[in-house]
């Protein structure tokens, strides 16, 4: 009578006479227009609801990729040498803990290589900061080369290199740091209209499990400080380092 359309609920019931025919139908006519209007507004509520849910997922989602790549670059930044992309000091004293763990446990040998370019200061001097950066880079590539997946190579510092090889006796690490004080000795590194060549001192000590890190790179350094008095360009192992000053002492 409103001259708009309107949902009805309809009951109809059949009546019958007395031998149970049905001569009539009865119908209950109900409005229920507002009943229908509310389960509509319900379940487009639900639908929105569904939508925005939907869509913070997708928000949530991309924000951890976002916060992993974030954390991604933060590690790399604080474990990785930006000029060389090696492991830094920081990565090579986490890491080698655990490797020494491991050399506890599986009672496996390892040695320590510890190296640093001969003269480097020179080489900045004569040919700019930029190429000692070149220099820092392509000893690094031949380090990295030589070395097996399992060995634990950083930047120690400067023109500092640092090698731990897992599985590795002390005479296996001198046979490696002679294969990189050779390889070192042919690079050829053009820079401009200058061809830079350079060597660089390696120091080998077989890893004491029962000495502390510190211990060991001590004994590392002084293997490679050894290697430099010597004349550098060469590897000079701890071991060769104690029996000479026994000599030494013995001599005097
Ligand atoms: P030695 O043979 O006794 O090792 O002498 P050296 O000249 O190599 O050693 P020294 O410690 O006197 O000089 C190291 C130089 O390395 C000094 C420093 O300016 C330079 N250096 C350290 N880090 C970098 C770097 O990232 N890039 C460049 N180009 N030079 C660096
Ligand atoms: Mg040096
Ligand atoms: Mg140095």
């Amino acid at each position: 009578k409103q001259g708009r359309p309107y949902w009805i609920e309809i009951n109809i019931i059949p009546l019958r006479n007395k031998y149970n025919e049905v001569t009539h139908f009865a119908a209950i006519e109900r409005n229920v227009s507002e009943r229908r209007f509310h389960i509509e507004q319900l379940a487009k509520r639900n639908e929105d609801l569904k939508a925005l849910k939907e869509n913070l997922e997708q928000v949530v989602e991309q924000r951890t990729l976002e916060l992993q790549k974030a954390t991604a670059q933060l590690e790399k930044i604080a474990y990785f040498d930006h000029l060389t992309q090696l492991p830094n000091r920081r990565f090579f004293i986490e890491r080698a803990s655990s490797l020494i763990k491991s050399a506890k446990r599986h009672k496996f040998p390892m040695s320590l290589i510890m190296c640093d370019i001969d003269d480097f200061k020179q080489i900045n001097d004569t040919y700019g900061h930029d190429a000692g950066d070149k220099v820092l880079i392509t000893f690094a590539q031949t380090l990295k080369s030589l070395t097996r997946e399992d060995d634990l190579l950083a930047r120690f510092g400067g023109e500092e290199f640092i090698a731990l090889l897992p599985q590795t006796p002390v005479e296996g690490g001198t046979i490696l740091a002679q294969r990189m004080c050779d390889s070192t000795e042919e690079l050829s590194i053009n820079i401009n209209n200058d061809t830079i060549k350079f060597t660089a001192s390696f120091g080998v000590v077989s890893f004491d499990n029962k000495n502390a890190l510190a211990n060991n790179l001590k004994a590392v350094d002084e293997a490679l400080y050894y290697a430099k008095a010597q004349g550098k360009n060469q590897v000079q192992s701890y071991q060769s380092l104690v029996s000479s000053n026994t000599v030494i002492a013995e001599s005097s």
